[in-house]
């Protein structure tokens, strides 16, 4: 505990301070309570508008350019705390050291992205059609931003959007998931200290720029009703997405949504096996199977079925499970009972419904109590059935035939989500085909890669249930500004559109 107490006071957190409140968190390490958080409430989020709405109304005035300096500053202090962070997100999420520095490398990744996109906003110049005219489209900032958040990428989530949002010249309301709420704290800290850096350095920057409530469902569903929040970024489950996305709607205001996956890899007869069993392992148990990407269906051509989970059979008894904070382990535990009663109700479906369980399922290290640690599971399917068709979110890889690669496509797409998608083969025709507009249906499709793991780069979301939303990379930032037509006319003639003739 004293680590845990060295790590928290390292990103300016007190243990004291933070057990005075009510919502309980508890490591899913070994179930020690890390802290008793103070609640925010349903009724604060309209203050917090408020005050948010005053510090937009500074922030979008700044240039561009110094808004990225403030993220540049931003990204120091993540640089410089990345194994403090690191390990307060494996020790409040569970998932292994690696990916706990992993995700903070994101958050960094991401400020260095914006910094430079802070320069290059770039709007268009349009050919008028009447003379002495132009016309040209403008990027302005947008306003508040909610951010609502899931508690298995505690901290990444928030900065892809955070640090977009900010150089896009807008201001920050963050509620973090209730199971994760000290590392949002903790970033929040680290916000404060880069604040107090730009301003040595000169430059003003309003007061509560980026704020964060710690609560339950009932402040989502508050920022999600506000109409002074003209967008809301809100990454978690569908059920989630759904009431999210009509909240916000039946305001007419835009909402960007990250939802739900049941990300498949198809292996068609070339494939490079020992490739394929790699990238499957990291895909399926990887974060103990709690990513959005994690890899839930392997569709396998039937001549090289049988070998091919010979091998991940093989492989899976040789996957250490086990704390997260020692280096030699891969998977750490789930984050609670709950997604451990889930897992196992999965299972007794997914037998009932005619799959045969290969390997995993079971509970291990017995002898940490607190801990919901379990044996990662692969299941043969005969077909997709209801089972496979939903997100478990738990490490359950189903495994499924084809003969042909139609088929596998078709078998691919046939579910409500859209998020991450992959193929492996050595045949050029097949893995173009799988990436044609008749193949992969997902917002993320790879070619001899896995489907988790995604780079800051490209822009991150999927379709259909997974909710459209598109965060990250590319031109992901152009759904946290408000884009303005602009005609001047420097002629000294009114002349009409379309040729119309309207004189008195
Ligand atoms: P969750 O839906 O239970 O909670 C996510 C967040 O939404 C929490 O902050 C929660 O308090 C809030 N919330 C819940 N109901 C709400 C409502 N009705 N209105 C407003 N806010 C509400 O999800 P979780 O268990 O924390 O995370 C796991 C889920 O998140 C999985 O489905 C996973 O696939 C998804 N996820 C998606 C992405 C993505 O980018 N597509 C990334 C990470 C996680």
């Amino acid at each position: 505990m004293s680590k845990t107490n060295d790590v928290l006071k390292n990103l300016g957190l007190d243990a004291g301070a933070l057990a005075k409140g009510d919502l309980e968190v508890y490591s899913p390490l070994d179930g020690a309570k890390l802290g008793a958080l103070q609640q925010h409430k349903a009724k604060d989020v309209a203050p917090a508008v408020d005050k948010a709405q005053a510090a937009f109304a500074t922030w979008r005035a700044v240039p561009g350019p110094v808004r990225g300096e403030f993220v540049r500053l931003l990204g120091e202090e993540l640089r410089s705390n990345k194994d403090d962070l690191g390990r307060l997100v494996t020790l409040e999420c569970g998932k292994v050291l690696s990916e706990g520095l992993g995700e903070v490398q994101e958050m960094i990744d991401i400020c260095d992205f914006a910094v430079g996109l802070s320069r290059q906003l770039y709007g268009l110049t349009i050919a008028s059609e009447r003379p002495g005219h132009h016309m040209r489209e403008t990027w302005h900032p947008l306003g508040v931003i909610g951010i609502i958040s899931a508690f298995n990428f505690p901290v990444a989530v928030w900065a892809w959007n955070a640090a977009l949002a900010l150089v896009c010249g807008n201001a920050l309301i963050w509620k973090p998931s209730e199971k994760t709420p000290i590392t949002a704290l903790a970033c929040q800290n680290l916000f404060d200290r880069a604040v107090e850096k730009f301003k040595a350095a000169g430059h003003d920057i309003p007061d509560n720029l980026s704020q964060v409530l710690i609560g339950a469902r009932d402040v989502g569903e508050a920022l999600a009703d506000n109409k002074n929040i003209p967008l809301v970024s809100a990454t978690g489950s569908t059920v989630m997405g759904r009431d999210v996305g009509a909240r916000v709607g039946a305001r007419l205001g835009r909402s960007l949504l990250e939802l739900g996956g049941n990300n498949a890899m198809v292996v068609s007869p070339t494939a490079d096996l020992e490739m394929a069993v790699r990238a499957i392992l990291f895909g399926a148990v990887g974060t103990c199977g709690q990513r959005c990407t994690s890899l839930r269906r392997l569709i396998v051509h039937e001549s090289v079925y049988d070998g091919l989970v010979a091998s991940l059979v093989k492989a899976y008894g040789q996957i250490r499970v086990g704390d997260p904070l020692d280096s030699d382990t891969l998977v750490g535990p789930l984050i609670d009972e709950a997604a451990f009663e889930g897992m196992q109700d999965t299972l007794k479906k997914a037998q009932a419904e005619g799959g045969k369980v290969l390997v995993g399922g079971e509970r291990v290290t017995d002898n940490v109590p607190g801990g919901f640690y379990v044996a990662p599971a692969i299941v043969e399917m005969s077909g997709q059935s209801d089972v496979v068709m939903h997100e478990t979110f738990a490490p359950i890889l189903y495994t499924l035939k084809y003969s042909d690669l139609e088929q596998a496509i078709e078998m691919h797409n046939d579910v409500p989500q859209g998020l991450s998608s992959c193929i492996f083969t050595e045949n050029v025709r097949e893995a173009e085909r799988f990436l044609s507009a008749t193949g992969s249906d997902c917002g993320i499709a790879n070619v001899n890669i896995g489907t988790s793991g995604a780079e800051i780069g490209g822009a991150f979301g999927g379709e259909k249930e997974t909710g459209g939303g598109r965060e990250s990379g590319s031109d992901s930032w152009k759904v946290y500004m408000r884009r303005q037509t602009q005609t001047v006319n420097y002629s000294d003639e009114m002349p009409l559109a379309q040729g119309v003739v309207f004189k008195l």
